[in-house]
């Protein structure tokens, strides 16, 4: 266990503020309460998750008043890397941010990012970074011939990108995505994807996530699986290059790294988020203690160890399906429950295709057991 760092000890009362009210928030201020804090979120969405279990600001991200009764709590943090600088940069110097800005302006941006993990020592697939169309002469080449163009902003769930395999179809996709900065990458024939969370403390002491294994449909993350399915050493390595970040960009709060696994096991970081991530929703439902508990623990310097679930445990996403007929597709909810070691998690937004509604976690004995289960799942969840 890590020693608390600044004036906040459990069992005390304790506020967080967050910036950004969904999903992420809503589940950050459940696992909140329980440890004394009380968490009021800043959010235009009026229909915001997180408005149901937190106090609501409802209000934009750079709101004045807004962002002085956030500074008015014992720490803030961000549950969504689009939040503007400026928000976070009103708030330095009155309330420690976790991460700080000079963190997330780093990993909203795919360029900088991957510049700034190459620095810390981690490898990346091979990049061009593509601001103007020249810049697109000979790129596909040196990527290694195929790849995916992908905005350097604003990208989420497979958003802003677009596969490309020749000059012309690189320049087709950049004309497509409205010649804004991107960057191209070298395709990169991965065997798995793999996550995994490291929180660092205010005084740098580090703690880690499972290493979760995930599987995609259509830019959006359908499965996360754990333990995740890899060679020996992958783990440590997965944690010895989230510890390498951390250090390098003095994180103080939580950050999720996206890893491909090559064959063989090396690993190349995809991309990182400045928080609790979709994959390490199953810590909710495994035992243990959850990512977003850890994040609340990270965030205000509370004592910190590695979390994992302490049993086999998924996670399947439930995202909004439009059937032919352009009517929403509904996951069969009774048979969902009816399978053993599953815990439903609704985030109470409305139906929209292609948007995340909820997850199910599932908890099995063992992972044979848990492949079965979730096989079943996925049959149930369009
Ligand atoms: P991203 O938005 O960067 O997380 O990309 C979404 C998904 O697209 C990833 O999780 C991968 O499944 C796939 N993908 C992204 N970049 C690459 C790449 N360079 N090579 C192969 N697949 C990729």
């Amino acid at each position: 266990m890590t020693t608390p760092t600044s004036g906040t000890t459990l069992g005390r009362d304790l506020t967080l503020g967050i910036l950004g009210g969904g999903q992420l928030a809503q589940m950050l201020a459940l696992a909140a309460i329980p440890l004394g804090v009380r968490v009021t979120v800043l959010e235009p969405d009026p229909q915001a998750p997180a408005r149901l279990c937190a106090r609501h600001l409802h209000a934009p991200y750079t709101d004045p008043a807004g962002l002085d009764e956030l500074a008015a709590c014992d720490a803030v943090t961000l549950e969504f890397e689009n939040i503007p600088v400026e928000a976070l940069a009103a708030l330095e110097g009155r309330v420690p941010v976790r991460p700080a800005g000079s963190l997330l302006a780093r990993s909203k941006h795919r360029a900088r990012e991957k510049q700034a993990l190459r620095d810390a020592g981690a490898t990346t697939a091979p990049f061009e970074i593509i601001e103007a169309e020249g810049d697109l002469n000979g790129a596909l080449e040196r990527v290694g011939g195929r790849g995916i163009l992908k905005t350097s902003e604003l990208g989420y769930d497979g958003k802003g990108q677009a596969r490309v395999n020749t000059d012309a179809e690189a320049r087709a996709a950049w004309a497509e995505l409205g010649r804004v900065p991107c960057v191209l990458e070298g395709f990169v024939p991965f065997e798995r994807e793999v996550s995994l969370a490291v929180a660092r403390t205010p005084s740098g002491q580090v703690a880690f996530g499972p290493l979760v294994e995930n599987v995609h449909r259509g830019g959006i993350l359908r499965t996360s699986v754990y333990p995740a399915h890899v060679p020996d050493g992958t783990a440590a390595r997965a944690r010895e290059l989230a510890r390498a970040v951390a250090d390098a960009w003095n994180l103080e709060g939580l950050i999720t790294l996206e890893f491909f696994v090559l064959p063989g096991g090396d690993l190349l970081v995809n991309e990182v988020a400045p928080r609790v991530h979709n994959s390490g929703h199953l810590t909710q439902d495994g035992g243990g203690i959850s990512q977003f508990e850890a994040q609340v623990r990270a965030v205000l310097g509370l004592p910190l160890s590695d979390w994992a679930p302490l049993h086999p445990t998924a996670m399947l996403n439930v995202v909004g399906v439009d059937g032919p007929d352009g009517q929403p597709l509904e996951p069969d909810w009774a048979a969902i429950d009816a399978v053993s070691g599953t815990r439903v998690h609704l985030y109470h937004k409305a139906h929209r295709h292609g948007r995340k509604v909820g997850h199910v976690n599932l908890v099995a004995p063992d992972a044979p057991q848990l492949r079965a289960n979730l096989a079943r799942l996925e049959a149930l969840i369009p």
